[in-house]
C-alpha cells in the first residue's frame, strides 16, 4: 500500500514511462522537480498535465512523502507553466484526481491545468 491507500507505486505506469523517455510527450516544461506536457485528450483549448519527477502515486502520497524542496518546486512549476502558457490574464483551473472515487486513471500524481476558455462549474 502507498501512503494514500492505493497500490504501491508502479514503475510501469504511463507517466513513469514518459519520465524515462520511453514514450513521447508534447513537453512544455522540464526542471528538477516537475515535467509538464499537453494532455493527449484535451478537454479545453489548453489542457496540460504537470507531474513530479519522484515516484508518488497520488496527492496524498506526495503530500505525505515528498521533501519540502520537491513540494515547493512542483507547485512553483504549476504556476509557472500556467503563466508561460499565457493563462494568467484570463485565469485557469488546476485539478487533481485521487483514487477510484476521484477518477484517477494514471497512478502517478499529476495535476491538470485547464484554460483558454471559461471553465464551467464541475459537475460530479
Ligand atoms: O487524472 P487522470 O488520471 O484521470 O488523468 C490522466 C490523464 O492522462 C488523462 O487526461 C489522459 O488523457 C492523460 N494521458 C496523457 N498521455 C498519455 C496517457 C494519458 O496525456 N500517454
Amino acid at each position: 500500500m502507498s501512503v494514500s491507500g492505493l497500490p504501491p507505486y508502479d514503475d510501469a505506469n504511463i507517466f513513469a514511462r514518459i519520465l524515462r523517455g520511453e514514450i513521447p510527450c508534447k513537453r512544455v516544461h522540464d526542471d528538477a522537480h516537475a515535467l509538464a506536457f499537453h494532455d493527449i485528450n484535451p478537454q479545453a483549448p489548453v489542457h496540460v498535465l504537470v507531474i513530479p519527477k519522484g515516484r508518488y502515486v497520488s496527492i496524498a502520497d506526495f503530500g505525505a512523502s515528498a521533501t519540502e524542496a520537491e513540494i515547493t518546486g512542483f507547485w512553483r512549476a504549476v504556476a509557472s507553466v500556467a503563466k508561460d502558457l499565457g493563462l494568467e490574464a484570463g485565469g485557469y483551473r488546476v485539478l487533481t484526481n485521487m483514487g477510484e472515487d476521484g477518477g484517477q486513471e494514471v497512478p502517478h500524481f499529476h495535476v491538470h491545468i485547464f484554460g483558454g476558455r471559461r471553465i464551467g462549474r464541475m459537475v460530479p
